[in-house]
Parts: C-alpha cells; sequence; structure tokens
C-alpha cells in the first residue's frame, strides 16, 4: 500500500465552512482522521483543497463520447478526470431504441467496473419543438414500457432519464423513474408551468439544464423555469460556460433556487479537452469554433466543450460565487442526488479521496481520485 500523506497548510473546504490552514490525510484510497506517524507531508501552502468534482450530465471529451465504443468511453472518463472530475454520469443522447439499450448493456458494464457512476439517458423522450441537438426523426413519446426498456437494458446502472413530461405517458413514466430510483429529469420540454408542477408532483427532481431547450419565462406564462425553480423538491442543473447562459440568468437561477439546490454540469461533448473541429454528437454532426459546438444543420447549440474546473472557476471569478456554494453545486449536491454522498462529494473522513487542488487564482494545480494523483500537484 502506499505511504499516507498529509496534505498540509491548504485552505480546506469543509461542508461546515473553510478551514485555513487545514489539512486532508490520506491513507490507502480514503481520506482519514489521523496521520500515522510515518505519514508523508505534502507541503499545499497556497492552494485550495476541495472535493473531486462529480458531474451528472456529459456527453463526453477527449475526442471520444458516451456513444462510442469502451475505449472511447474511457479517453472520455480519462480527459474529465484531468479536469477534476472524479465522478461521472455518462449521458447518451436520442438514437434508435435498439442502439441506446445495447449501448446501456456496454455502460452499464464500465459502471460495474467503477468507471462511471451510472448513465443518464437524455432523449428520445423529448419535445420535438424543444429538441436542441437532438435527432427529430427518432424522437418518441415517453411510454411507460419504452422507458421501461432502456432501465431494464442499463442493469441497474440508469441514474437519470431527461423527459418531456406533458407528452403522453409521461407523468406514469415519472412514477415508473421514481419507483425504480431513477431521477426523472424534466427537460427539452414545452410544458406549462401548470404541466410542470404535476410532473414535480409526480416525482420528477431534476431541471435539466434550467432555461435551455425550454420555454422562456413570460410574465403570464412563467413555463417550467418557475415551476422548477421555486419547487425545494428540484435541484436545476446549469451549464457555467458562458455561452449556455448569460451570467445574470445564472445568478438569478442561483440565488433563487440557493446553492443546496443547483448543480453544476457540463453537458460536455466529444471536442472538451480537445480542441475545435468537426464532431459526431449521436448522429449528428457538429461543428466546433472557438469553443462553442453548434450542429451542422440548424447550428443549435450542441452540448458544450466545458470541463468542471473551467465552470468552477468561472463560477468563483466571473460570477462571484462565495466558493463554499461553489463546491455544494458541483460537488455535495449532485452527489448526494446519485444516492453516493456517504463516499464522495466531501472532503470528510472515511470518504474516497477525490480532491481537487486549486491555486489562488482557483486553476487546477492537481487531482487525485482514490488516494492515487490523476494529476500530480503542482506547487509552484
Ligand atoms: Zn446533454
Amino acid at each position: 500500500m502506499a505511504p499516507s500523506k498529509v496534505l498540509a497548510g491548504a485552505r480546506v473546504v469543509l461542508p461546515t465552512g473553510i478551514v485555513d490552514d487545514g489539512r486532508v490525510v490520506v491513507e490507502g484510497t480514503r481520506i482519514s482522521d489521523t496521520a500515522p506517524p510515518d505519514a508523508e507531508t505534502v507541503d499545499v501552502r497556497g492552494h485550495w483543497l476541495v472535493p473531486g468534482f462529480v458531474d451528472l450530465h456529459n456527453h463526453g471529451g477527449g475526442g471520444a463520447s458516451f456513444s462510442g465504443t469502451a475505449e472511447d468511453i474511457l479517453t472520455a472518463v480519462r480527459t474529465h478526470r484531468l479536469h477534476g472530475t472524479t465522478t461521472l454520469v455518462a449521458s447518451t443522447v436520442t438514437d434508435d431504441m435498439d442502439v441506446l439499450a445495447r449501448q446501456a448493456g456496454l455502460l452499464s458494464e464500465l459502471a460495474e467496473q467503477g468507471d462511471i457512476a451510472g448513465i443518464h439517458f437524455e432523449g428520445p423522450f423529448i419535445s420535438p419543438c424543444r429538441k436542441g441537438a437532438h435527432s427529430e426523426k427518432l424522437l418518441r413519446d415517453p411510454e411507460p414500457a419504452e422507458v421501461r426498456k432502456l432501465i431494464d437494458a442499463a442493469r441497474g446502472r440508469a441514474k437519470m432519464v431527461t423527459l418531456a413530461t406533458e407528452l403522453p405517458g409521461g407523468i406514469d413514466s415519472v412514477r415508473l423513474l421514481a419507483e425504480h430510483g431513477v431521477i426523472a429529469a424534466i427537460g427539452h420540454t414545452d410544458a406549462t408551468y401548470e404541466q410542470t408542477v404535476e410532473a414535480v408532483d409526480a416525482g420528477a427532481t431534476v431541471a435539466t439544464h434550467l432555461f435551455n431547450a425550454m420555454p422562456p419565462l413570460g410574465h403570464r406564462t412563467p413555463g417550467p423555469i418557475a415551476a422548477l425553480l421555486e419547487d425545494e423538491r428540484i435541484t436545476v442543473e446549469l451549464i457555467d460556460d458562458g455561452t449556455h447562459l448569460h451570467p445574470a440568468s445564472l445568478q438569478l437561477a442561483f440565488h433563487h433556487a440557493g446553492a443546496a439546490r443547483v448543480a453544476f454540469i457540463t453537458d460536455a461533448m466529444d471536442a472538451a479537452g480537445s480542441g475545435d473541429g468537426r464532431y459526431m454528437l449521436g448522429p449528428l454532426e457538429v461543428e466546433v469554433t472557438d469553443g462553442v459546438a453548434r450542429l451542422v444543420q440548424g447550428g443549435s447549440i450542441a452540448g458544450s466543450t466545458l470541463t468542471l474546473d473551467r465552470a468552477f472557476r468561472r463560477a468563483v471569478t466571473v460570477d462571484r460565487l462565495p466558493v463554499q456554494d461553489v463546491v455544494a453545486a458541483i460537488s455535495a449536491n449532485p452527489a448526494r442526488l446519485l444516492g453516493v454522498y456517504d463516499r464522495v462529494g466531501s472532503l470528510e473522513p472515511g470518504k474516497d479521496a477525490d480532491l481537487v487542488l486549486l491555486d489562488e487564482e482557483f486553476a487546477l494545480k492537481g487531482v487525485m481520485r482514490r488516494g492515487a494523483w490523476v494529476v500530480d500537484p503542482q506547487l509552484g
């Protein structure tokens, strides 16, 4: 076993507050509360230590996607780990049901091995009016029997399904998902305010990238945004890449929902951690220019090229959100939603030693997952 390590002198962000000149003891794969005498001390003064990031919604990175082969999936996972994401839910995009069922089988094996934290099906049960970068001809209504097929194909590894709950079968599907312990996420939806309230009452608990792919907030048609923001039972996903949301919209959502009800996600596609150029998002072609991904046909925004280290830095330095709140939204809240907060999502003894080292400007300077450095500490 590797010798124990004491990361000492950092500003450590704990659920109870920020500890200046704090320390985190790593023993084997876990965080410990006491350091053995032979522990190696790493001086990380002048840095922040925060929990590893947890991404609920991510389609790929490093030129590879979660719709690809096992090797592609691992490439994408590794890419995001280099950017601090130590727990990641792999998202699919709308495709043929047979293709999705097959992919679910493959992804479930990787979840079994601990490479990913589960599967998020985004589509095909979404609204043609708010399809975003999903193939219209492959969309379908959320018939519970169809939704069931995907959950079964995921062999206990389905974590979340994004659906337009106003479509025929939508409310019954929300109930089905809730019964199976799968998060019903409202998104790519054209629902009214009232329809959204009904879906939340039926058991939906997440808003898929709030604001994006849903009707805007109107003064007499408040739509899903108002219903999702006001309900304590809902966690809202936000994409903080400077492209998907105006900073004022992000602020509005963050302050209205409160730090305990926000999850920062990437919604990343293959180009994240890779570069501009031509990519595929499921069956659709995407052009990435200056880091912004758009469909070749029609120009819809097609996921992001965001990584969570960039989202973290932006949230603190541009949006001016408190570090403690950003840690909640990027680690603790998504971990709680996934039911893994007993293992990850905070820097507490007994949990996996998943952590991110940031410098004073919030640039990533080290990543540890389960006690091993994924990015060696750069302590300039
Ligand atoms: Zn997505």
